[in-house]
């Protein structure tokens, strides 16, 4: 026997239909002898509904507030699914966030999992509940609900599977799993058996949907190992590991698109030591996320400095830069794209970065800035061109 966590996202439950269907996922693991943890999600597109009732309130809610609100929607979902489950002869018990014990931190609507007091999940499965949970929600030390940040069940799920140190963490999306790029855009594109935790870090910080952020962060801390697969198709998806096997020619492991992506410059930098931490030092202080930067060379005591950042933190810093550092010749150009390859594989090869810009340069796409580090290869292009790019890097690189 073992312990299963599964998640499943709001387009898995989004309807009576879907969660009948997850209802039956659930009991068929539960009927085969198994220990069964359910995280789910709110229904369809619930949290944008919320958000949208609130805004017709007003134009700045108290964070407390919106957490208040927005927890509303999972908890709708764990009450259905565990009726449903009921329905079809399978005990089940739902818990929202705080009754399942995640603790967080006083951060609302962005808050960090500090502690998971699992004795309420142990006592319902020990009585052979299945536990159907609140994902994105926890509650503070104030006793204040608060959410995890958009996303979240998928982190959620992942602290119980660590918490309860469980065999298999689950997490069932409408996709049947990672693909070396988007499905939806490129044909071609292939669904991977197994991928590492560092490469889908990669992967899903560059814009690949799958699995949230903090959600892989928190598995390769813990060393879960991921199974993303398909509520609606039955057959085996991908797993997320520490290591993956070797696979034969597989150096890169997906192509990835960012269209989330501000490229400010700031001209005629004085060229002397300390510039780049005032500027860096700074923008680290507003908690802005700063990804490439690229600094000219010298010429008449001056440099320039461009940097990449989120089109939401973009306002943030360049009002920064203009009113704290003084800086007056500061632009932000929000038409950029980038594209990115992921692959453990590239570490012990050479010639893959010449593939990406040979596929870009036979396209003629023009290359603004470039980024490598061990696993990944980024170019920042025009957006216009991304679609076309990710398409030609993925068919010179795959096929
Ligand atoms: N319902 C939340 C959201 O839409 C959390 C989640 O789906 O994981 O962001
Ligand atoms: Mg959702």
């Amino acid at each position: 026997m073992a312990l299963i966590v599964q998640k499943f996202g709001g387009s898995s439950v989004r309807d009576r239909e879907r969660i009948f269907n997850v209802a039956r996922i659930v009991a068929n693991t539960h009927n085969a002898g198994n220990d069964v943890v359910v995280v789910v999600s709110a229904q369809g597109d619930t949290t944008d509904d919320l958000i949208a009732k609130a805004a017709e309130i007003t134009h700045n809610p108290s964070a407390r507030e919106m957490d208040m609100l927005l927890a509303t929607g999972e908890q709708i979902s764990i009450a259905l699914l565990a009726m449903a489950l009921n329905e079809i002869g399978c005990h089940a018990t739902s818990l929202t966030g705080w009754q399942a014990g995640f603790r967080t931190n006083r951060a609302y609507t962005k808050a960090r999992i500090t502690r998971m007091e699992t004795e309420r999940i142990t006592s319902e499965l020990a009585r052979n509940r299945v536990v159907v949970v609140a994902g994105f929600q926890g509650i503070n030390k104030l006793d204040d609900i608060t959410t995890l940040g958009r996303g979240g069940s998928d982190t959620s799920a992942v602290a119980i599977a660590a918490a309860l140190h469980a065999d298999r963490c689950q997490i069932y999306t409408d996709v049947e799993g990672v693909y070396t790029a988007d499905p939806r855009k490129v044909r071609n594109a292939r669904k991977l058996p197994e991928i590492t935790f560092d490469e889908m870090l990669e992967l899903a910080s560059l814009g690949a949907q799958v699995l949230n952020n903090r959600s892989v962060e928190l598995a390769k801390k813990y060393n879960v190992e991921l199974e993303v697969l398909s509520s609606l198709n039955p057959m085996p998806g991908t797993l997320v590991k520490e290591v993956a096997k070797d696979m034969e020619g597989m150096l890169i492991k997906g192509v990835a698109k960012d269209t989330d992506v501000a490229v400010i410059t700031i001209m005629n930098v004085p060229d002397e030591p300390g510039m780049s931490f005032k500027i860096f030092g700074m923008l680290a202080q507003k908690n802005i996320n700063v990804d490439i930067i690229l600094q000219s060379t010298g010429r008449d005591g001056k440099k320039d400095v461009i940097f990449t950042c989120s089109q939401g933190d973009a306002p943030v810093a360049m009002r920064a830069l203009k009113e704290s550092a003084k800086f007056n010749q500061v632009s932000c150009d929000n038409s950029y794209a980038k594209v990115s390859i992921v692959g453990a594989g590239m570490q012990s090869h050479s010639g893959v970065a010449a593939s990406m810009f040979e596929a870009l340069a036979n396209n003629n796409i023009n290359i603004h800035m470039i980024s490598t580090s061990e696993i990944k290869i980024s170019c920042i292009i025009d957006r216009e061109e991304a679609d076309r790019a990710v398409s030609a890097i993925h068919d010179s690189l795959f096929d």
